[in-house]
């Protein structure tokens, strides 16, 4: 009460001092941009307001006030993009992910394909005191878990195995996994039947989460792999996303179409089930893949043993023939080294060039053996050329089929990656909507950001909308396109100006600003 005499000369000071406006009512706004929601609902032109690090109004907010602006006229203005499909898991090694901030990405999925952190706790503890510049969320994996319980073993679980296997998705969960991925093409996931993946899965519904799976076969035997996927989900009684759903191979090749009917089936009565996919003909993954799985067990020493015994491996080698024939291949031309432990300067040459190069001679005995020396001298991460445009396409079309990277953390100039880890999202905008028109622009995004956001049950992101977190990408729709290949898969793509995490800029006008505004985000759906 006393006060209130004071008042009036008060704020005649601060007019004086030229502060008399109230605070800014927000930190940022982006202005004159076209809005693309995440919905799938059509663009609208808007003004986008963030404070707090959420979205806090939407429309024409000419009269509004905030010490920071983007103008972005001619640009779309997007929720951040949503890779559900990443090999992020050490992302606190290299906080920066900035070839994911390049291209939009501003929350990560780690845990993929049955691999991931042990103890997700402190996996979320790691990345949070290291600041990070995307968000990160991660599966609990199927193969980590067999590992830690069974080593490499070939055979079934005890029941005993089995418990603790189960415990040790049960405390990932209650950690904040979104759910539980398989890689049944890898050891020791390989070695398991579809029994103790139920059983597994099982756990991890019950919490609420996901069921996620890089199945056992991508090609000649797509459809009982998805129909094993699908019984997964009806027995462990959760939700199924298939992971990079593509025909990998040529002999296969237009099976998409069978393998989205069975999608579709399932969903049909009941049961929630999705896919994900990169744009691109060619997959990513390890030189061991490519030998019979038997091969692979027990490490190393019992590797490199097997590969030296000579009748061991005439049998292998048999078996090799075999599973190119099946696909419809001939020769190893499909496989180009991405990154080769042993001897670097291999690196982006295809096995018939490394033969050439190393045992001066290219046929398939040749690559045969510098498929074996390569695998005793640990092996290499490849990637593998076998898909058709037409299966992308077909599936890309497919409105329940997410768009994701499958892409580890790339270092710059390191190694010769899949560019999709560089170019992925920005790929799908570029040429699957602007050039080849395949999907509409909206749709695309949706693929990036609501769609997955609802999978993976991250609720209040995915959406461009008030209230919800201020991931937002701003790019110019008639310029944005990858530049990364599988030559030089080291550059960033053009036409993404902006994109902010929780609010803070991490790219600024195409350059990143270092900021570490990530968060470790937990499943945010209820237990049903
Ligand atoms: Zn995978």
């Amino acid at each position: 009460m006393s006060l209130r005499p004071a008042a009036g000369p008060v704020l005649l000071t601060m007019l004086a001092a030229g502060c008399a406006a109230p605070p800014p009512e927000y930190d940022l706004v982006i202005r004159h941009g076209l809005v693309i929601d995440g919905t799938g609902a059509r663009a609208f032109e808007a003004d986008v307001a963030i404070r707090d690090g959420r979205i806090a109004a939407l429309g024409d907010l000419t009269a509004a006030r905030a010490p920071h602006e983007i103008d972005a006229r001619g640009q779309v203005v997007t929720p951040g993009f949503i890779d559900v499909h990443t090999h992020a898991d050490a992302l606190h090694e290299h906080p920066l992910a900035e070839h994911f901030a390049r291209m939009g990405v501003t929350t990560v999925v780690a845990g993929n394909c049955g691999s991931s952190a042990v103890d997700v706790a402190e996996q979320f503890r790691t990345i949070a005191d290291t600041g990070v510049s995307v968000n990160f969320a991660t599966l609990v994996g199927h193969n980590t878990v067999r590992r830690e319980v069974m080593g490499t073993e070939r055979r079934a679980a005890t029941p005993e195995e089995l418990g603790r296997m189960q415990a040790l998705v049960e405390q990932a969960m209650a950690d904040g996994a979104v759910g539980f991925s398989t890689g049944l093409q890898y050891v020791p996931g390989t070695y398991a039947g579809t029994d103790e993946v139920v059983a597994l899965a099982r756990v991890a519904g019950a919490r609420g989460g996901i069921y996620t799976s890089h199945m056992r076969n991508e090609g000649t035997e797509l459809e009982a792999a998805i129909e094993e996927a699908i019984a997964i989900g009806d027995g462990a009684g959760l939700p199924v996303h298939i992971s990079h759903l593509k025909v990998d191979a040529p002999i296969r090749w237009g099976a998409s179409a069978d393998a989205l009917a069975l999608i579709e089936r399932a969903r049909a009565r009941g049961l929630a089930v999705t896919a994900d996919q990169y744009v691109y003909d060619a997959a990513s993954s390890s030189l061991g893949i490519r030998f019979p799985s038997w091969v692979l067990e027990g490490g190393q020493d019992a590797i490199t043993a097997r590969l030296d015994d000579a009748a061991t491996w005439a049998r292998i080698r048999t078996e090799m023939r075999g599973l190119i024939a099946e696909r419809g291949l001939t020769d190893y031309a499909f496989a180009r080294i991405a990154s080769y432990g042993a001897d670097a300067s291999l690196n982006g040459l295809t096995i018939p060039e490394a033969a050439a190069r190393v045992l001066e001679a290219s046929d398939l005995d040749a690559q045969l053996e510098m498929m074996r020396r390569m695998l005793r001298a640990g092996g290499a991460s490849m990637v593998y050329q076998f898909m058709s445009e037409d299966d992308i396409e077909r599936i890309l079309r497919h409105p329940q089929v997410a768009l994701a990277s499958d892409s580890g953390l790339n270092v710059l100039d390191i190694g010769v990656p899949h560019p999709r880890g560089y170019g992925n999202n920005a790929r799908a905008l570029g040429v699957y909507v602007r050039e080849r028109k395949v999907i509409a622009l909206e749709e695309a995004v949706r693929k990036m950001t609501a769609l997955p956001a609802g999978v993976f049950g991250l609720a209040d992101r995915g959406r461009l909308t008030v209230g919800a977190a201020a991931d937002v990408v701003i790019f110019d729709p008639a310029m944005v396109v990858d530049r990364a290949t599988y030559e030089a898969p080291h550059q960033y793509p053009d036409g993404i100006s902006h994109v902010l995490v929780n609010g803070i800029a991490v790219v600024r006008d195409g350059v990143h600003t270092e900021a570490r505004p990530g968060q470790t985000l937990a499943r945010t759906t209820h237990v049903p």
